[in-house]
């Protein structure tokens, strides 16, 4: 029997998900498969972390965003196997293995966090790139608080109240500012015993300066904001070393070679999806240092027409991993296959339209470079607030967003403190180094 042209798309983040849309009214069969149910606005993953958004406000369902697209559906699992020749996919789902065939198939499967080598260090100084990781580090943030307050021992407050950021990107950048503001002002009160207002921040990067991606000036400007605002900054300084009590460090300073501190969180480094890996093995693909595919201009996978690599897993003239090249790539991939099938066949080269990077310090500073303008300040973190609100997915989630950020402007502080049960690997992290603290377990 005949059938419609079949498209698989792997991955439901910026990628993925915006290639199904761009796929709404096409003659084509869409199946998005996702390993999990939801597609997830990692820019506003630091807010989850530090209490002042929920999880749901930044990841709608993907069966509701795409619920009116008649032509696609869901398919809750993780794909582990792709099989070239014969143009299908294994996906697991719980213990159920199924297969899917396709006759287009786009690979969208993100990145993960890179420890350069060191993966051990994962477990004491968790990433920030899903919701499990968000509320990981939101347990252990928190924890922090609540052990502090019950610290007798000046020396391990301060262990407690020691909050290490390595990396300072964006991410790491957004981070710090968020933790000054948490322990500067929307704890304020909360608490008997100690003052959060005395925790340390301290950010590393092992590059001399903070967001190496942003302009000069742009670049001076942050760093000079972050130290206002009280960010210990130690730049050109390599983490050599986590443990639950701290990390270790390259440094010169010999007060910088061991930081003794309890939550760290790391926002360094990316690693390319394992899809990578077995696409590259399977279509003789090279990986970039990264393990990013290196794709046709096209974005089609070498030898593979009908393969597309796309958003954060493709390596292509040196393109950033963000949002807006996800996108872009996604809606070129869409556009593609929508021209096949009514043949025309022609690769055209993906041209990518940079629209500018922003990152957000703290109230009302931020940075923002679009095209040759560059703007720091109170309008750049007007203009973050907007693109931020514009890009989020759903009226509902906007809506929200925009509640719990006027809230806490407010002076209604951070609503979004909830630490379950459920986080056990950031309680069980918590207990350890209590535990460590007490001298019960020896230090690893
Ligand atoms: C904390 C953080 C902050 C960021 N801030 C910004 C920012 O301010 N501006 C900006 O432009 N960019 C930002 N980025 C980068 C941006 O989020 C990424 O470039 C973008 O998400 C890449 O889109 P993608 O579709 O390639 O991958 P992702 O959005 O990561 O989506 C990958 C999807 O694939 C799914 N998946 C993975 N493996 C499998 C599998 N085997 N089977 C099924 N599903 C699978 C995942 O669950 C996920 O849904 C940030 C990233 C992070 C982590």
């Amino acid at each position: 029997m005949r059938h419609r042209h079949r498209v698989a798309i792997v991955g439901g983040g910026f990628g993925g998900l915006f290639t199904a849309k761009q796929l709404a009214r096409a003659d084509v069969d869409v199946t998005l498969i996702n390993r999990t149910n939801h597609h997830l606005f990692q820019p506003l993953l630091y807010q989850v972390a530090t209490g002042l958004l929920s999880e749901g406000d930044i990841a709608p369902p993907l069966r509701e965003v795409l619920r009116k697209q008649r032509n696609t559906s869901v398919v809750l699992g993780e794909v582990v196997g792709i099989d070239l020749d014969g143009r299908h996919l294994t996906v697991q789902t719980l213990d159920q293995r199924s297969e899917i065939a396709y006759d287009s198939l786009i690979v969208a499967t993100g990145a993960s966090q890179s420890y350069f080598g060191h993966p051990e260090f994962a477990h004491h100084a968790p990433g920030m790139k899903t919701i499990d990781d968000a509320l990981e580090l939101r347990g252990r943030i928190f924890g922090a608080f609540e052990m502090a307050e019950r610290e007798p021992d000046p020396s391990a407050r301060r262990r407690w109240l020691t909050f290490v950021v390595v990396g300072a990107g964006p991410t790491g950048v957004e981070l710090a500012g968020q933790l000054i503001e948490l322990s500067r002002h929307s704890l304020r009160g909360n608490f008997r015993r100690i003052d959060p207002a005395e925790a340390r921040i301290v950010l590393l990067d092992a590059s001399p300066t903070i967001l190496g991606a942003f302009p000069e000036s742009l670049r001076q400007r942050g760093t000079r904001d972050l130290q206002d605002l009280g960010v210990e900054m130690h730049l050109g300084t390599v983490v050599t070393g986590v443990d639950e009590r701290g990390v270790e460090t390259n440094s010169a300073d010999p007060r910088l070679r061991r930081i003794e501190a309890a939550a760290k969180i790391w926002a360094a480094g990316v690693q390319a999806s394992p899809l990578g890996q077995m696409l590259a093995a399977a279509a003789g693909a090279e990986l970039d240092r990264a393990g990013r595919v290196k794709v046709e201009p096209d974005c089609t996978l070498p030898g593979h027409p009908e393969v597309f690599v796309i958003g954060d897993l493709m390596s292509l003239a040196g393109l950033p991993g963000v949002s807006q090249v996800a996108i872009q790539s996604g809606r070129h991939a869409a556009d593609t296959i929508r021209r096949r099938i009514t043949g025309d066949d022609t690769p055209r080269p993906f041209h990518y339209r940079d629209r500018g990077a922003m990152a957000t310090i703290a109230l009302f500073r931020a940075l923002a470079t679009i095209g040759r303008v560059r703007v720091a300040g109170f309008a750049a973190w007007v203009l973050w607030l907007a693109v931020h609100l514009a890009a989020l997915i759903g009226f509902r989630n906007r809506v929200f967003v925009l509640f719990n950020w006027t809230a806490a402007l407010l002076g209604g502080g951070r609503a979004e403190r909830v630490v379950t049960a459920q986080q056990v690997f950031g309680r069980h992290a918590m207990a350890a180094q209590a535990a460590v603290t007490r001298g019960e377990v020896p230090r690893v």
